[in-house]
């Protein structure tokens, strides 16, 4: 699954684990008793979309491996009818519901020996909003614009028992064979192909094949008024489904599809497992992507691509979501992680297969470089290695192998630390062990684990083989204790020694801790990298020439902080123009984030900006957006914000003039995202020349639209939004009403929301009350307010006297993270305190782990906004002289 991050910061407990065990289903941690299996289900779902009610029948084979008087299992909102064993039905009171622990236990009259048995279930549910179990969209279909509804469900990690009684722990894998009952004129989708249909009274009956042994949560169902194209690659046939009138749009994926899953046959070395794949596109119920077997489900806008009206970054975004979901078809679904312990193996290696995909077949992406910046001006969160290095180096941070008890647990998993500092030490993990070798090892993990589950101990055992490298020993640390080390180098002429200690941010008397570190470095203006791995606290770089230039983690692939001595700093500083793209952008991200950890003074990174060769490089120039961004928002409305956006813009300014507003004949789609990314930035910091235009521009637009490029729209929207009258404000609303698309109509509520009058933030505001948006969306509104308008106060006051309607809008998850997401936006202390009183008397305490990563950012800001302002006034008081 790739969760829609709203905002995340990183969090949890200081655990170490004991080094685990290769995968062994009675060893296996979970809830349910081991003693009884399931081998195959037969079910019947019959929906009624009237009523958003369901009616279900199962016919389960299990097996028994020991004697037993009971069966359980899992259940949740469903009311349970009947049950039979064997074909003996059994009296109502030996079925019991636990709703806490989400259990069905069913008391059997006699004992069950051991061997197979057949249990039978009657059930109906409820069908809700909530992109939760089984859950209905409301939408606007394409081109009339009628109000029509589809289903879907969301089952990832625990939610498939909303839809049927089942052994819902992933290690309890089994065959899964679905039958419904649709409308005649709806198609209905699962992860199998189907195997008969035929028209009954109230429309058709639709029988699946039955899906080769896997877990639970992989299973998937979406009916609906439903339009598809398909074509075929490698045997496979491949699918994209989107609501009527739209599916044409989803030509990019279809082709992207069929390229990236023959890649992957040949990098897996199992070619892909099921008949078909169908990548679906829905219009509403979750805000992700989720990666069923067979029928994987997005939200809409990271699945279609309008040639006419979306921009190069939602291409972009797109072809790297279907890179990560079509990954975890054989890692995560072929290959299954045995309990939620061990997510970070299916969304670490997705993650990092994703990106080497995507990097492989668009090298012009300068994928790990600018991976996860996004692009759309309001989501801007970043370069994902740098995401979660910085939430690594807090004390809410956790290890990538966490502990994980029960459902909710298992919920709140999906973070950065799993997904990006995953991806981030395997990529390390590979360039240390050698490409061929690592992709060698793959191959043996998944030709060895196929139709079961896994453990990461599992994973580096197969890379060991490969290799003829003690794995496990390198990893431990990486994935078992959290953070992550700084590298110390300090220079006597030839000497040149390292050190190393864990680098923190805001966090006092951490526990001191020791990792082995795939050292590379090299000396500037050679091509040769060298490579050792650096197993205690100290250590020396053998045979370096007195005055030559020393830059370490080459080009910055591996996850460490780098902190050189004054004079080899100097060095390297004199050295820019020899340096190539990455390791300029690796100096950047390391001197910012010693700045961020109260290592170095911001003259360092500023000084750093100054020296940099001239030019419009996308990931250097959007690191350094990224910072002012940062600065930006945590100076209060004071002569030291209006001198350092003057500053900024002076920084900016020229790469802007250099790209200019018009794009150049055959210019690299770096330059058009940077030339949007610009715009934004230059507009958030004031520039009046460039909101001036964008206002101009945007006029034109209204009457014109072919007149503003696609990739510009969001950006040049978002400054209009910003810099808002009643009339242009209106203006949006309009747009935002009448659009179809979904991307679309984000750029214009993205552009409400940011709205710096405060009368036109509390309209916003209002707007995530009504059904204007997807559910899923309407909260991201608030959050939205939060931060861009420059009025998170206006949003914390709405959203404490609206909380309950609010929250009524977003699942459990979304419901923990949701007021402590408002708060990161604050940097005053007694914010922190605050947020810890309400949290205190108004939220559940699953939300505890949000709560104290939100407090630790705004305590983090408030620190950081001190120390920083007089060294901001003293570096540009300077600069003036
Ligand atoms: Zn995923």
């Amino acid at each position: 699954m790739r969760v829609s991050v709203a905002l995340t910061v990183s969090f949890a407990l200081l655990t170490t684990m004991d080094a685990e065990n290769p995968y062994e289903f009675a060893n296996t941690p979970g809830k349910l008793p081991k003693q009884v299996v399931p081998l195959e289900y037969s079910i019947r779902i019959i929906p009624d979309v009237a009523k958003f009610m369901f009616a279900g029948s199962e016919t389960v084979k299990i097996k028994a491996t020991a004697p037993i008087r009971e069966l359980v299992l899992n259940s949740l909102e469903l009311d349970i009818a009947k049950a039979s064993i064997d074909g003996i039905q059994l009296p109502p009171d030996t079925i019991k519901l636990d709703p806490n622990n989400e259990l069905l236990t069913i008391a059997l009259p006699n004992e069950l020996k051991v061997g197979e048995h057949s249990l039978a279930l009657e059930f109906s549910g409820k069908i809700t909003p909530k992109g939760r179990g089984f859950y209905y969209m409301p939408y606007q279909e394409e081109g009339a614009g009628a109000k029509k509804i589809a289903l879907g469900t969301q089952f990832e990690p625990s939610d498939a028992r909303r839809f049927f009684p089942c052994w819902d722990e992933p290690s309890f894998r089994a065959r899964f064979q679905l039958t419904t009952v649709v409308p005649e004129n709806w198609l209905a989708v699962s992860n199998m192909p189907i195997e008969s249909e035929h028209k009954v009274a109230i429309g058709k009956e639709v029988r699946f094949q039955a899906t080769p042994s896997m877990s639970s949560y992989l299973n998937v169902f979406v009916t609906g008024e439903l339009d598809a194209i398909e074509t075929k690659a490698a045997g496979t046939q491949i699918r994209v489904i989107a609501t009527k009138g739209k599916a044409e749009w989803g030509r990019y994926a279809l082709e992207s599809t069929a390229q990236i899953l023959q890649y992957y046959n040949d990098y897996f070395g199992v070619p892909y497992p099921l008949p078909k794949l169908d990548q679906i596109a829905i219009p509403g119920g979750f805000g992700g992507a989720m990666e069923n077997w067979g029928g994987i489900t997005y939200y809409e806008s990271a699945l279609l691509f309008d040639p006419k009206k979306s921009s190069a970054a939602t291409r972009q975004r797109i072809y790297e979501v279907i890179a990560h979901e079509t990954a975890h078809q054989w890692f995560g679904d072929l290959v299954t992680m045995a309990w939620w312990d061990n997510l970070w193996l299916n969304e670490g290696f997705a993650s990092w297969m994703g990106s080497k995909c995507t990097a492989h077949f668009n090298p012009e992406w300068e994928v790990w470089l600018a991976k996860n910046i996004q692009r759309d001006p309001t989501r801007r969160t970043g370069i994902a290695k740098e995401v979660a290095m910085e939430g690594d180096a807090r004390s809410t941070t956790h290890a990538i192998q966490q502990p994980v008890a029960n459902e909710a647990e298992a919920n709140s998993a999906f973070d950065d630390i799993t997904y990006r500092k995953g991806q981030s030490f395997l990529r390390m993990l590979e360039s240390f062990l050698g490409e061929n070798v690592f992709r060698d090892g793959i191959r043996r993990y998944i030709a060895a684990h196929k139709y079961s589950n896994s453990t990461t101990a599992d994973l580096w055992n197969a890379l060991s083989d490969a290799s003829g490298k003690p794995v496990a020993e390198i990893a431990a640390a990486w994935t078992e204790q959290p953070g992550f080390p700084v590298v110390m180098m300090k220079r006597d002429g030839e000497k040149i020694s390292l050190s190393q200690e864990r680098f923190t941010i805001n966090f006092a008397n951490a526990p001191a801790l020791l990792w082995k570190i795939p050292v590379t470095y090299f000396v500037v203006g050679e091509k040769k990298i060298e490579s050792r791995l650096m197993t205690g606290k100290i250590d020396n770089l053998p045979n370096v020439v007195a005055n030559r230039v020393i830059k370490l983690n080459a080009n910055g692939a591996g996850n460490y902080r780098v902190q050189y001595d004054e004079s080899s700093w100097k060095a390297l500083l004199g050295a820019l123009a020899k340096l190539n793209l990455e390791d300029r952008v690796n100096l950047l991200s390391d001197s910012w984030a010693l700045v961020q950890a109260n290592r170095a003074d911001v003259s360092l990174y500023l000084e750093l900006i100054g020296k940099l060769p001239r030019g419009h490089e996308l990931a250097e120039r959007d690191q350094i957006v990224n910072a002012f961004d940062y600065i930006n928002r945590l100076l209060p409305d004071n002569p030291t914000r209006e001198k350092f956006q003057e500053y900024a813009r002076s920084i900016l300014q020229p790469t802007f003039d250099e790209l200019g507003w018009e794009p150049k004949k055959n210019e690299s789609p770096r330059d058009s995202l940077l030339r949007a990314s610009l715009i934004a930035a230059l507009g958030d910091l004031n520039g009046q020349e460039i909101i001036a235009a964008c206002k101009k521009r945007f006029e034109k637009f209204v009457v014109d639209p072919v007149s503003l490029a696609p990739d510009l729209r969001a950006s040049v929207c978002f400054v209009v939004g910003q810099n808002a009258d009643d009339a242009s404000w209106n203006q949006l609303h309009d747009l935002g009403l009448k659009t179809t698309s979904i991307e679309e109509k984000q750029n214009y509520y993205d552009a409400l929301a940011g709205a710096r009058d405060p009368k036109l933030a509390a309209k916003a505001l209002q707007i995530s009350l009504t059904d204007e948006l997807p559910t899923s969306r309407a909260l991201h509104l608030v959050g939205k307010v939060a931060r861009y308008s420059g009025h998170p106060d206006l949003a914390w006051d709405f959203a404490k006297a609206n909380m309950k309607a609010l929250l009524e809008k977003t699942d459990a998850v979304g419901a923990n993270s949701f007021a402590p997401g408002l708060f990161v936006f604050f940097s005053e202390k007694a914010r922190a305190d605050e947020l810890k009183t309400y949290a205190k008397s108004n939220l559940p305490a699953a939300s505890a782990k949000e709560v104290a990563k939100a407090v630790d950012e705004v305590e983090f800001r408030a620190a950081f906004k001190q120390r920083l302002m007089p060294q901001l006034t003293a570096w540009i008081a300077k600069q003036e002289l």
